[in-house]
């Protein structure tokens, strides 16, 4: 059986074995194939004979698919699907499977890291420290920004499923109240320090607000310059969820003029980001480059239930299909 994956480099750059599927088939490897249908004719010649297929970012197409005529299955390497053309795989009886879960943890956890630095400003106070301010410095102690305690503040979590519970129980671990937003609410979350509430109420009394819903029709551009004249002045904006969730022209415009206090966002709305991205320049904001899933337990365990996608489908009981 052949088993080709066409861009296996952001999930194993060298520190994971595709032990697991070489095991299983015939297994071909490219780093990367291309990220858009720029590379189409390139994508069809390395997985025309494919029996199975893996992809993470690489679009596969209806047209792409007329020429895979051996292919059983796809599997998406990530929880997002939307660059495999699934009708079109469910009309060929091509069976596409996703990761649903694997790095709650992960985002939760970089969430929190970029509020702490956006609260502290740790490593820019550390360069400081480096090239000499604190030696030359009169007094035992300095500080380059205004450095923001998180107890008692209250944090709007947008989209409370698996990843944002999780960073609202951090925030409650730091004292913090949380008021979630949420098209389904399960009121048992509810306590004294977490309620639900609608967005006006969440974008009027947050501190510190974290995107954490999908980006779908109803979700795209919801932070924008209306929703964002609804914050208060010393609001934090984090994206650690989708790029587009954000108007990004909007969020410049905010943080330039200081209607808001800053931002920090892992996603933006074109990856790898553009140069001429508005918040390239924008003041106040950390941009870092998609890096919430990556640490190595979390892509070890996306590479352990893509396999265990592929073994559960072979062995005719699959799992985690997105084109039932
Ligand atoms: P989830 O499905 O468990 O939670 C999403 C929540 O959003 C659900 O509770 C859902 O009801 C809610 N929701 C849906 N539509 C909404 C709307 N219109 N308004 C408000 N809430 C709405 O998903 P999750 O595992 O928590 O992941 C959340 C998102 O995190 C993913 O969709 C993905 O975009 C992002 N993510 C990012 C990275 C990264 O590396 N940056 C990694 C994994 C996931």
């Amino acid at each position: 059986m052949k088993i080709v994956v066409l861009d296996g480099y952001t999930l194993s750059p060298g520190d994971l074995s595709w032990e697991g599927l070489e095991k299983i088939g015939d297994l071909k490897v490219y780093d990367r194939t291309s990220y858009d249908l720029s590379g189409q004719d390139k994508i069809i010649e390395r997985a025309k004979d494919a029996e199975v297929l893996f992809v993470n970012k690489t679009p596969i197409t209806r047209e792409a698919l007329d020429q895979m005529p051996k292919l059983k299955f796809i599997g998406v390497l990530a929880t997002g699907y939307n660059i495999v053309d699934v009708e079109a795989a469910k009309e060929k009886g091509i069976v596409v499977t996703n990761i649903p879960t694997y790095g709650t943890t992960a985002v939760a956890q970089m969430a929190f890291a970029l509020l702490l630095e956006m609260c502290h400003h740790v490593w820019e106070h550390s360069e400081a420290v480096k090239k000499g301010d604190w030696t030359n410095n009169p007094d035992w102690c300095f500080w380059n920004y205004p450095l923001i305690e998180l107890a008692d503040k209250t944090m709007g979590i947008i989209g409370f499923g698996r990843i944002g519970q999780t960073v609202g129980k951090i925030a409650q671990a730091f004292g913090m109240k949380v008021l979630a937003f949420d098209s389904y609410q399960n009121k048992a979350l509810e306590s004294d320090t977490l309620k639900y509430v609608e967005l006006d109420e969440l974008l009027a009394e947050s501190d510190v607000i974290s995107l954490h819903c999908p980006l779908f029709e109803s979700t795209k551009g919801i932070i924008n310059k209306n929703t964002i004249a609804k914050m208060k002045k010393n609001a934090m904006l984090i994206n650690t969820s989708r790029g587009p969730l954000v108007v990004e022209e909007d969020l410049a415009e905010a943080l330039n003029s200081g209607r808001i206090a800053g931002a920090a966002v892992d996603v933006v709305s074109s990856e790898p980001i553009k140069g001429d991205n508005p918040l390239l320049k924008a003041k106040n904001i950390i941009i870092t480059p998609h890096i919430s899933w990556a640490p190595k337990e979390s892509r070890k365990r996306l590479m352990d239930i893509a396999i265990d996608n592929l073994e559960k489908f072979l062995a005719g009981t699959p799992v985690n299909v997105v084109n039932p």
